[in-house]
């Protein structure tokens, strides 16, 4: 692939006047990194870095009326704070060894600006610019740039072994870029994949999640499932990989069937991870009947529970966390489009849970064999079944009843039937909403209590 490299770089102005203040000092300061690359490529980066020849006491001194944090001082690293953005500045900087696969021991000021970018991952992450001298790029950048190529400064079996969490870097731009791997840089990421297991859970995590978001994760997620980058941040989906299901609903193995899934969902960080893991527990469970089809009975829950080891392990906030494992979980489950049906899907799990589940089995479905038939028109109807409930303003929680414990009290001593009677009048109002009215509840309601005594009897 080819891509289109613009020449000029437009700098936000407040990073403008911090490169200028920087250079005013005396101090040699560059834009550099993803913020450069971004915008050759005509995005808008997320965040701006630059790089100084000054150490951060110099940087102070130098930002006249500037407010700034020591952020990472042993770093060299000072956050400049402008209105509605902050910059990171760092000092230029030569890295000692990498004894832990993560940082580096020790960190020498004394360098160059080629030498900080010659400590940067990737060509088109080690480019440097500011106005007065144009790019510097020593390693080819923009030449990779615009062949759409990832390739490492340096000896990537050197690169990726001094720090791995670069090799979760190189598949994450992958998603993001569309980029290519040069065939050396994925070779060394494969050899050093194995070192990924000193990396944090949370630099994980944030890797991860930005992988599943990405444009192209189709295409990192196989690099991944290929290379033994997967099967070290998430040991549990190994036995996916490869997964043949010997069922003529699936015409993919269980790993290419959740990266399709996955990719056929809206970018909704809690639905694509649902869609990742939605059948991890179907190695699990199969078994494979005299025909030679393979059944996977089970496999929903048994996959919630494995999913809820992994975000544990991942440090995801609980509350994400519960919410993927209950997706997976109910990924199976047949919704009929039918009012009461919703109304008590609703009540019961609520109106967020209920969409995600939705857009959770449309992609489950579209990524699986033509036999299955297309239910996209069906996932429209429940859609749109739910919004003319909620518009409708259809009592779906015993809170939406028009009567409460308190009415049923004044019919009878309060009791264990009171829940239950009450329970029993939502599921009639889900059936028939238009009787949600007080006359008709508590008429019913001495009718069931009146049942429930000679039941006793
Ligand atoms: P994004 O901000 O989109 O996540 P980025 O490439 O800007 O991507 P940052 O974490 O902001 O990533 O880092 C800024 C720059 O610092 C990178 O472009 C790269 O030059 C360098 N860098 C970051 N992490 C590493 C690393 N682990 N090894 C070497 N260089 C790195
Ligand atoms: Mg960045």
């Amino acid at each position: 692939m080819c891509y289109n490299v613009r020449m000029k770089i437009t700098i936000p102005k407040f990073v403008g006047e911090c490169v200028s203040l920087l250079e005013a000092g005396g101090h040699p300061t560059y834009v550099v990194g993803g913020c450069l690359r971004d915008s050759l490529l005509g995005k808008t980066p997320q965040d701006w870095d630059i790089c100084t020849a000054a150490l951060p006491e110099q940087m102070q001194a130098a930002l006249i009326g500037i407010r700034t944090v020591p952020t990472g001082l042993s770093h060299g690293t000072l956050t400049i704070l402008g209105g509605k953005m902050s910059v990171e500045a760092t000092t230029f900087r030569r890295d000692g060894l990498y004894l832990d696969h993560r940082r580096p021991d020790s960190v020498d000021f004394s360098a160059s600006i080629e030498d900080d970018l010659a400590r940067r991952d990737f060509t088109v992450n080690a480019m440097a610019y500011n106005p007065k001298e144009g790019l510097i790029d020593p390693f080819g950048g923009q030449r990779d740039l615009a062949a759409g190529l990832l390739r490492c400064v340096g000896d990537p079996l050197l690169r990726f072994g001094e720090d791995a969490l670069r090799v979760l870097r190189l598949v994450r731009f992958v998603a993001q870029l569309g980029f290519v791997p040069h065939p050396q840089t994925l070779a060394g990421a494969k050899e050093r994949a194995g070192l990924l297991r000193a990396i944090s859970a949370e630099r994980v995590q944030a890797e991860l999640d930005k992988l599943v978001m990405g444009e192209h994760a189709l295409a990192a997620l196989r690099i991944a499932a290929e290379s033994g980058v997967l099967a070290e941040i998430l040991p549990e989906f190994t036995h996916c990989i490869g997964f043949d299901q010997r069922s003529p609903y699936h015409n993919l193995t269980v790993d290419e069937h959740s990266f399709v899934a996955l990719v056929s969902a809206p970018k909704e960080l809690e639905v694509r991870l649902a869609l990742l893991f939605h059948d991890i527990g179907k190695p699990a469970t199969a078994t494979i009947d005299e025909a030679g089809r393979g059944h996977y009975k089970g496999h929903a829950g048994v996959g919630a529970k494995i999913v809820r080891k992994v975000l544990k392990r991942l440090r995801y906030p609980t509350k994400v966390a519960k919410h993927i494992e209950k997706l997976v979980a109910f990924h199976s489950k047949q919704l009929p489009p039918r009012p009461d049906v919703i109304r008590r899907f609703l009540g019961e799990h609520g109106e967020v849970f209920t969409r995600d589940l939705l857009k959770v089995k449309a992609a489950d479905n579209s990524a699986k064999a033509p036999i299955c038939g297309d239910r996209s028109q069906l996932y429209k109807q429940l859609s749109g079944m739910i919004d003319d409930l909620l518009a409708a303003g259809d009592c779906l929680t015993l809170a939406g009843l028009a009567v409460n414990g308190a009415d049923l009290a004044e019919l009878a001593p309060t009791g264990p039937q009171t829940g239950k009677v009450l329970r029993e009048l939502l599921k009639l109002v889900w059936r028939y909403p238009e009787k949600n009215t007080r006359e008709y509840l508590l008429a019913q309601a001495i009718r069931l209590l009146e049942q429930k005594k000679t039941d006793k009897i």
